[in-house]
């Protein structure tokens, strides 16, 4: 019981750490899957990231059922989270965001690549799952499993996927590191974006050394977790 009580102060906090670093504004979200239910997860209901506190954490079934008496509103885009914890047993932890930043390599055939060491986990760079593809016409949302299995398949074993039009995902093994992968990949959008405005030629991270740089960054990810919760506990630049 109490590791479910600290995995949702967790939650929450990286809710408020997402927003604080901009990769989440009133939209997007982040959910956990249940420590010890792994076809439950825990995410807020809707509400913007940054407003959000522990009596709002809904515990879900892969269904996209809530459990118990909760009736709240939940997020439009709730397959997101039910069908990769899903097709991928492996992942603990989901964020789901629009990133400006982000966005306009889901629409051009500029890959986003790695730029540098610390985000060196976007090694091969990242697909683009386009819903129109299999969905047609579409509000960009996804609403139903099927689209949300869609998503999932274009992720594949991956730990990032843009969305055409929409902004992107990423999957983890626990929740700091997949905070640290969407904060770091909007990071590195931004740096792809000036790198390429230079007009010279651009290196990025290739495969072996991306591999290398993870290995090495995923080790340290308690440092900034423990940064970043001070900062958005601490009340302080909110
Ligand atoms: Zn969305």
């Amino acid at each position: 019981l109490s590791s479910i009580i600290a995995l949702i102060a967790d939650l929450v906090d990286a809710n408020h750490i997402l927003a604080r670093h901009e990769v989440l504004d009133a939209y997007g979200h982040v959910s956990v899957r249940h420590p010890h239910k792994p076809d439950h997860f825990l995410l807020s209901r809707s509400r913007a990231p940054e407003l959000v506190a522990r009596g709002d954490i809904i515990e879900f079934d892969l269904d996209r059922k809530a459990i118990g008496a909760d009736r709240q509103k939940p997020y439009v885009e709730l397959a997101i989270h039910s069908e990769i914890y899903r097709f991928r047993p492996d992942v603990m932890a989901v964020v789901h965001s629009h990133s400006p930043w982000v966005v306009p390599f889901s629409v051009s055939s500029t890959r986003l690549m790695p730029v540098y060491h610390m985000s060196s986990f976007l090694r091969g760079g990242a697909p683009v799952f386009d819903i129109r593809k299999d969905f047609g016409v579409t509000d960009l949302l996804v609403r139903s499993p099927e689209q949300g299995a869609a998503l999932a398949a274009t992720l594949g074993s991956g730990n990032v996927s843009l969305m055409r039009g929409h902004g992107f995902v990423t999957v983890a093994n626990d929740l700091p590191t997949a905070v640290f992968q969407a904060i770091y990949t909007d990071l590195n959008s931004r740096l792809q974006q000036q790198a390429i405005a230079l007009g010279g030629e651009v290196t990025y991270l290739d495969r072996a050394e991306a591999d290398r740089a993870w290995q090495t960054n995923r080790a340290t990810v308690s440092r900034p977790w423990e940064l970043w919760k001070k900062q958005v506990r601490g009340g302080k630049r909110k």
